[in-house]
């Protein structure tokens, strides 16, 4: 099957915008800094799970799904999209999310139970839990499609081959980027791009920030990475080897680790809103922005025109108020 024979779910607004950041780019004196807009896909305030989920939710529906079943961290995004898909078709929506019940109901958590989906709470094995809340499902006589933590498979992946040719096509009329930078953490987002840069004639570097994986992992994350692109290539029967070299990754900035919040993470926030009303979030894009700027500052930056690619996650900033204030004397 080609990429434009998968079926598909339309859930995004597409394509999404490719913007400058003028005031930025002539602070900081380095690179032109450019931002592709997936935090403007459309779905339920937005985010890069939109992409993949039309390629999931598409598989569910030829299932006769009606129940979607996924997982994610406390404030996932993620989570909050399948809501909002789950919701868009009429189909029930059970989420998994990692940790102890919150005190307070806010940011994602808000939008997934106005979408109508069940929360569940554990500090045990997420994957588990899914397989054992859709063994319930089951029995109760309905049909469950889990989709893995971020919808980073495969099929959830071709969302963003798919994206890089959209990508390709607007570089025709801004021009061309040399590098990408985008955060990379369940890797489908990332491995999706590689393939869709190969197929699609992208010849900009593509460079992965780690959000929270270790670069001592094993499997090493290269790895994990080239099986879900290679498992989308073959899907679309591509004829192309990827291999973990095929990625480009900085692993320099995991700071106090997942969703912790640091000076990195704050100034780069503060200062793409003050400068150009760029509004990143404050796990993934706000630590992916500041490797960013860190990395022009360092002279790290190669290329003369960048582009960042913001996957969304905003809602999360409404949860994380105290620990995102600047200190009183900046
Ligand atoms: C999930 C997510 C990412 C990471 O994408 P992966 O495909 O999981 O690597 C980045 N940014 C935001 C806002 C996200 O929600």
């Amino acid at each position: 099957m080609r990429l434009n024979d998968a079926p598909r779910f339309t859930l995004a607004q597409l394509p999404t915008p490719v913007e400058e950041l003028p005031r930025l780019s002539a602070e900081l004196g380095g690179p032109t800094l450019l931002v592709k807009r997936d935090d403007q896909t459309g779905l339920a305030l937005g985010g890069n799970k939109t992409r993949k989920l039309e390629y999931l939710l598409a598989d569910a529906l030829s299932v006769q799904a009606d129940v979607l079943i996924t997982a994610g961290g406390p404030q996932s995004n993620h989570c909050r999209q399948t809501a909002a898909a789950a919701a868009k078709v009429g189909i029930d929506c059970d989420l998994v999310l990692g940790g102890e019940p919150p005190q307070e109901t806010n940011g994602n958590i808000l939008l997934d139970l106005f979408c109508g989906a069940k929360l569940h709470y554990t500090t045990g094995d997420r994957d588990q839990k899914m397989q054992e809340i859709a063994g319930e499902r089951r029995a109760a006589g309905k049909v469950p499609y889990v989709i893995p933590v971020g919808g980073s498979n495969g099929l959830g992946s071709l969302g963003y081959v798919q994206a890089a040719f959209e990508l390709v096509e607007q570089l025709k009329t801004v021009g061309d980027v040399d590098q990408i930078v985008v955060a990379s953490s369940s890797g489908g987002t990332h491995a999706g791009l590689v393939l869709g840069a190969k197929l699609a004639g992208l010849s900009a570097e593509i460079l992965g920030i780690s959000i929270d994986q270790l670069p001592t992992q094993q499997p090493t994350f290269e790895v994990e990475l080239s099986q879900i692109a290679q498992e989308a290539a073959d899907r679309i029967d591509a004829q192309v080897q990827i291999r973990p070299e095929d990625f480009r990754l900085n692993y320099d900035y995991l700071g106090g680790g997942y969703g912790v919040i640091g000076h990195l993470e704050r100034e780069a926030i503060w200062k793409a809103a003050r400068s150009d009303a760029l509004i990143l979030d404050p796990v993934y894009t706000g630590r992916a922005f500041g490797a960013l700027l860190d990395l022009v500052r360092r002279d790290q930056i190669t290329g003369k025109r960048v582009l960042f690619w913001h996957t969304g996650g905003a809602p999360a900033l409404f949860a994380r108020v105290e620990d995102l204030m600047l200190p009183a004397d900046t």
